[in-house]
C-alpha cells in the first residue's frame, strides 16, 4: 500500500510539471486504474489520447520497460505539439511505466521560424520516429520494433482469441550473389526482398521486420495458419519469379521459410521464433526454396 502511495505522490508532483501523468502497464497498453484523484483513471487503451487504434509504432513505454531506462520523443495531434517521456518505475513488485506528456507547442517558438509551419515540424517528428524502427536498407521494421512489437501482438491475440502466425525466411545462397556479384547487389536484392513482402502483406495487420543480415520475420496477425501459409507461398512465389535487375545482371534468387502458429503450447516471442528458425532449417536442408511449418 505504501508503495503505492508512493507511486501517487510521484505523480502528484510530477503534475505540477506536465500537462498529463498516467502509470501505464505496457504489456497491455493499459493506463493503470489507481483509484485516486488527480491520476488519471480510465479504461481505455494508452494510445487512445493520440486519436489512435492500435499502439504507437514508436511506443517509448514499452521501450523503457524492457531497457529500464527513461526515452523521450515528441508526438503530435490537433495541430499541437507534445513532449511524451516515459520512465520505468517499480513498485510493490509491479513493474510500470509513468509518462508525463507536455503540451510544447508555445516553447517550440513556432512564430520565430518565420516559414517553417507546424505541419513542417509534424512531418520531421513523424520521420524521426520512424526512422527509430526502420532498417535503413530494406525500409522494413528493424529488430528493435520487432522485440517491442512482437509480445504485444502475441498478448492481444490471446486476449482477443484471434490467430497470430510468425514466418521466419531467409534467402538461399545468399553469400554466392554477394561473391559472385558484389556487396552492392547483395543490398540491392535485399531492398527488393523488402518490398515484395511488403506489397505481399496485409498492410493493416501484418507487418516484416528485418531480422537478420538476409532474414526477415513476418507476422500475419487475425488470420488463421491456412491463409498465412497461402501468402508465405505467394511471397514464395514472387520471389522466385521476380526480375532482379541490376545494371546488365539478371540475378535469381529464391529464399526459404519457416512458419509457425501461435498457440497453447508455443505461447510466447523467443518459443515462437525458436520453432519457426526450426521448420527454416529443415526447408534448408530439404533442398531450400520452400516453406516448411
Ligand atoms: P543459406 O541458403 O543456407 O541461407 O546460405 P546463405 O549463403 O544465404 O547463408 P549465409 O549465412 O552463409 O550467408 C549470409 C550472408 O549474408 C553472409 C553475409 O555476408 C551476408 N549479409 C548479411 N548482411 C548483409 C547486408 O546487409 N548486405 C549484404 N550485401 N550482405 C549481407
Ligand atoms: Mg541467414
Ligand atoms: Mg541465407
Amino acid at each position: 500500500m505504501e508503495n503505492r502511495c508512493n507511486v501517487l505522490s510521484e505523480c502528484e508532483l510530477l503534475k505540477d510539471l506536465f500537462d498529463k501523468v498516467r502509470v501505464i502497464n505496457p504489456l497491455n497498453n493499459e493506463i493503470v486504474d489507481l483509484p485516486h484523484e488527480g491520476v488519471t483513471v480510465s479504461k481505455s487503451k494508452c494510445y487512445n489520447i493520440w486519436k489512435r487504434k492500435s499502439m504507437c509504432e514508436n511506443c517509448i513505454s514499452i521501450r523503457a520497460f524492457n531497457e529500464n531506462k527513461t526515452f523521450i520523443k515528441v508526438e503530435y495531434k490537433d495541430a499541437r505539439i507534445y513532449s511524451v517521456t516515459a520512465t520505468p518505475t517499480n513498485k510493490n513488485g509491479e513493474r510500470y511505466v509513468i509518462e508525463c506528456i507536455k503540451d510544447i507547442t508555445e516553447s517550440m517558438l513556432i512564430d520565430e521560424m518565420g516559414s517553417i509551419s507546424i505541419d513542417d515540424i509534424y512531418n520531421k517528428i513523424k520521420k524521426l520516429n520512424e526512422l527509430v524502427i526502420t532498417d535503413e536498407l530494406t525500409g522494413c521494421y528493424n529488430r528493435r520494433y520487432l522485440n517491442e512489437r512482437l509480445p504485444l501482438e502475441i498478448s492481444e491475440s490471446q486476449e482477443n482469441g484471434e490467430g497470430l502466425s510468425i514466418v521466419v525466411m531467409d534467402i538461399d545462397n545468399f553469400k554466392n550473389i554477394n561473391d559472385k556479384y558484389s556487396h552492392q547487389v547483395g543490398d540491392y536484392v535485399l531492398k527488393e526482398i523488402g518490398k515484395i513482402i511488403r506489397d505481399n502483406i496485409r498492410k493493416e495487420y501484418d507487418w516484416v521486420s528485418r531480422f537478420g543480415g538476409e532474414e526477415f520475420l513476418i507476422a500475419f496477425k487475425n488470420i488463421d495458419n491456412e491463409n498465412a501459409l497461402r501468402s508465405t507461398e505467394r511471397i514464395r512465389k514472387t520471389i522466385e519469379a521476380y526480375k532482379f535487375i541490376y545494371n546488365d545482371l539478371d540475378i535469381n534468387v529464391t529464399a526459404s521459410f519457416g512458419v509457425v502458429e501461435l498457440s497453447d503450447e508455443i505461447n510466447e516471442m523467443n518459443a515462437l521464433i525458436a520453432a519457426a528458425d526450426k521448420n527454416l532449417y529443415k526447408a534448408k536442408e530439404l533442398g531450400k526454396n520452400m516453406i516448411i511449418k
